[in-house]
């Protein structure tokens, strides 16, 4: 991958109007899954799954031209996403065609890790380095409640075979009372057993058919007092690089150390430090993952729109980034579909 300097044009069109730079693009590569995980995209006979057809979705080559085109801007960050990116045919390719982007400096993958185990050399050859990997329970029957399918063993041996390959691994839990909160201290656990860290993040009440609603939602707070039980937690200092996440080490009573993370959208939004757009699968902008504004890029696109206009439409959504969600204060959903916004 280029480590090269920026080639921003204009590296101030990438400044909002509470003056956060947005050098961070997430890219929703399909809407598609090979898990139906509950508090994502559950399916039963009521809720039936509103699935984009494939020539719905931007396809390799405008995905490029865009992701050249916010790199010339100045954003030099993108994070692949989905539904599951690795499901979708041809993603090998597409990445190693990104890590040829001069100005990009980093191409960071989030996955379900159903396809790590086969994918994970080839990820590591085109230059990714740093994989977050979902995982909301160790015990596969659970594991099975919560995705719909038995995969856990074939998930955790793409955990391990990253691990091993020398990827950074960041393990994303879902925080979810009654469902997984007897496995709390089993996750830090791991994070101080394993060179894996992991993160916490506060269920979100988004899309109309989610699983969430406010008995199922613990706090990070919450979180931590019972993370506590299994050693001493130090908040360490402020680093950019992990995001929305508040990292803190854990010492557990024998000595042993690992890293634990704490992304709460809900009870400590992160919002005046966010440096983040999104590209929807349905190619559309979004400058607020909880906010449901979003840019039809995609028909400016296939209406034959030349780089300025394209450009013209990247800044406005930049400029109508909203400075923060309200979701505890007025309405507790925003109705976006998850796995087409990406997380
Ligand atoms: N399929 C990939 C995966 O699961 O890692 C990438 C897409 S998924 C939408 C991205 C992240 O969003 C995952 O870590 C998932 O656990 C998280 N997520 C999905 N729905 C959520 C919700 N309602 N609240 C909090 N996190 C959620
Ligand atoms: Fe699929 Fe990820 Fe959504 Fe689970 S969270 S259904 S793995 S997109």
């Amino acid at each position: 991958m280029n480590n090269s300097k920026q080639i921003a044009e204009n590296p101030g069109e990438l400044v909002d109007m509470f003056s956060r730079t947005i050098s961070y693009l997430r890219l929703s590569l399909t809407d598609r899954c090979n898990l139906r995980c509950v508090y994502c995209m559950p399916e039963d006979d009521e809720h039936k799954l509103q699935l984009l057809q494939h020539e719905e979705l931007l396809s390799f080559e405008e995905l490029l031209r865009i992701v050249k085109l916010v790199v010339g801007m100045g954003m030099n960050k993108l994070r692949l996403t989905g539904g599951e990116p690795l499901v979708r045919r041809g993603v090998m390719d597409f990445i190693r065609s990104l890590a040829d982007i001069e100005g990009l400096d980093e191409i960071r993958l989030t996955t379900n890790g159903v396809l790590l185990h086969e994918k994970a050399e080839g990820l590591y050859d085109a230059g990714i380095r740093k994989l977050n990997i979902s995982l909301d329970t160790m015990k596969p029957e659970r594991f099975k409640k919560i995705t719909g399918s038995d995969l856990f063993d074939q998930v955790w041996q793409g955990i391990e075979t990253a691990g091993r390959l020398g990827f950074d691994v960041k393990i994303n839990v879902v925080a979810m009372k009654g469902v997984n909160d007897d496995e709390f201290v089993d996750f830090a656990r791991l994070a101080v057993e394993k060179p894996y860290q992991v993160r916490f993040i506060e269920f979100m009440p988004v899309g109309d058919h989610s699983t969430w609603n406010e008995a199922s939602y613990i706090s990070s707070t919450d979180l931590k007092k019972r993370i506590g039980r299994l050693g001493k937690l130090e908040q360490l200092p402020g680093c950019r690089m992990d995001g929305p996440a508040r990292v803190y080490s854990i010492t557990a009573d024998d000595g042993s150390k690992g890293k634990i993370g704490f992304i709460s959208p809900i009870s400590h939004h992160f919002c005046d430090t966010c440096n983040r757009l999104r590209l929807t699968s349905a190619g559309r902008l979004r400058a607020c993952l909880l906010h449901d504004r979003e840019a039809d890029l995609k028909m400016l696109l296939r209406g034959g729109a030349g780089d300025d206009e394209i450009r013209a439409l990247i800044r406005q959504t930049i400029l109508d980034k909203p400075k923060g969600h309200t979701l505890a204060e007025d309405q507790l959903k925003c109705s976006g579909q998850m796995s087409r916004i990406g997380g």
